[in-house]
């Protein structure tokens, strides 16, 4: 399997989970005009959705809040030839938005933001005085919290807890000051080793961005080289890196395998995340010890059963 082919059939499955936000104007008047005697109500709600990749709503599907077990593991299914760079084709993992929504760079990019969120460079730049204003907005906004909530922010309890949920949410969301330069700095090393690599139970911390509680888990990740090893530890690393942002854990699965198949061109990458859902398991659904599952599977790893399978074996999943 050519990294060519792995990065079409992730094209390929990338959109056919959100496909309309991300795919030109032009195509749902296409398809509206090629079939004038079928205008059924589906076709109505699909001309209404927003055109611009920057506008749409995303994630209609795979929500992973309502659904106990889910997997996304997706069938190859007509990788669409394209002689477009590899990046413009990929867009974030579920086409969310372009792959660095405002310079439309690649995912990894020369300044080394890799998924930057919109104020990442300004909070990287900051200045320690701009820092310490940041916080104090962030603990105002706590103290309207907490008082709408019903709460007396002056009892002596709750005195400095807006300051210290302030840096409490700077440190869970401390992965949009990290770059994947940094991350892997020079832990790429030659090696002719092509059997598969596995490093499991990595502890990770993230927070649903639907509900800004956590979850929580563990990450599997495994890959075939292709003369190209990374140093053990910076898995870990990659996976600390996108799981301290606002997350849902279907992208943050993806994350880390495109990361990881951009940085080492291997013959295969597979991620595994198991996690816990605060806003699962406690609220509404309540369903204690619910674990949701997410995989991402890139090259052999998709394009081939035995390795999957293999790969989940030592696991201890099946
Ligand atoms: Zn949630």
């Amino acid at each position: 399997m050519s990294e060519q082919e792995s990065q079409q059939q992730l094209t390929s499955s990338s959109s056919s989970s959100s496909s309309s936000s991300s795919a030109s104007p032009s195509h749902n008047s296409n398809t509206h005009h090629s079939h004038p005697h079928h205008n059924n109500h589906h076709q109505q709600q699909h001309r209404q959705q927003p055109p611009s990749p920057l506008a749409g709503p995303v994630l209609t599907q795979n929500n992973s809040n309502d659904n106990q077990a889910l997997s996304t593991i997706t069938p190859l299914s007509n990788p669409r030839p394209s002689k477009e760079p590899y990046y413009k084709r990929l867009g974030t993992p579920l086409n969310t938005r372009p792959a660095s929504p405002y310079t439309l760079n690649p995912p990894i990019d020369s300044d080394g933001l890799s998924w930057p969120s919109l104020g990442a460079r300004k909070r990287i730049e900051s200045t320690e005085e701009e820092s310490k204003a940041r916080e104090s907005r962030i603990a105002d906004a706590v103290k309207v919290i907490l008082t709408e909530l019903g709460e007396d922010v002056n009892r002596e309890g709750l005195l400095e807890t807006p300051e210290r949920y302030a840096r409490a949410m700077l440190f869970f969301t401390k992965g949009y000051e990290d770059n994947i330069k940094d991350v892997i700095k020079r832990a790429v090393f030659e090696e002719d080793h092509d059997e598969m690599v596995i490093v499991k139970d990595i502890e990770i911390y993230s927070l649903c961005e639907h509900h800004l509680v956590p979850f929580f888990g563990k990450v599997h990740i495994g890959y075939i080289p292709n003369k190209k090893v990374l140093g053990l530890s910076k898995l870990a690393r990659l996976a600390e890196m996108y799981a301290r942002r606002f997350q849902v854990q279907e992208r943050l699965t993806k994350q880390i395998a495109i990361a990881l198949s951009e940085i080492l061109q291997p013959r295969g990458v597979a991620v595994v995340i198991e996690a816990t859902h605060m806003c699962m398991v406690s609220r509404g659904v309540q369903k204690t010890g619910a674990i949701t599952s997410t995989s991402c599977m890139l090259g052999c790893f998709r394009s081939q059963q035995k390795t999957r399978d293999e790969f989940l074996t030592l696991l201890g999943r099946r």
